[in-house]
């Protein structure tokens, strides 16, 4: 026993590293185990960054950086769906999704904490809404 065997997903599935199963891709059939090796994220069940299925190496290759800045690699679907969300940005440097605060920086050189969502295409950066409408009105030019 122990954490082998883990209960079962919201489909009825038996989850935990004692359960073998195929890759959650479609038409993937890579042999996998429903233990935390595969889950899309870190932890089995869905948050706000993987949801509750099990993928093979390569499709559960994308790292994700988390607010808490740890790292996790989740599935095809949950990075195109972050992406799309605009929540996170993909950092080429890093190769990670990142959540993204920001441009701004003040007269006391303390960076503006807030979630950045306006991408300023002359200068590459991001700006949160509030920031966005001050440089529409002309500022920071
Ligand atoms: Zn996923
Ligand atoms: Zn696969
Ligand atoms: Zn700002």
């Amino acid at each position: 026993m122990g954490w082998g065997d883990c209960g079962k997903d919201s489909n009825g599935r038996p989850i935990g590293y004692v359960f073998d199963a195929t890759c959650d891709h479609p038409d993937c059939m890579e042999q996998i185990d429903r233990g935390l090796t595969y889950v899309c994220g870190d932890m089995h069940g869905d948050d706000e960054y993987s949801c509750e299925k099990y993928f093979c190496d390569t499709h559960k290759n994308n790292y994700v950086t988390r607010n808490d800045g740890s790292d996790i690699t989740v599935c095809n679907e949950c990075w195109d769906r972050m992406i799309e969300d605009g929540e996170l940005y993909y950092d080429e440097e890093e190769e990670t999704l990142s959540h993204l605060t920001c441009a701004v920086v003040d007269m006391d050189r303390v960076n503006c904490p807030e979630p950045a969502k306006h991408l300023i295409p002359k200068t590459n950066d991001y700006l949160c809404d509030g920031c966005y409408e001050e440089y529409k009105k002309g500022a920071y030019r």
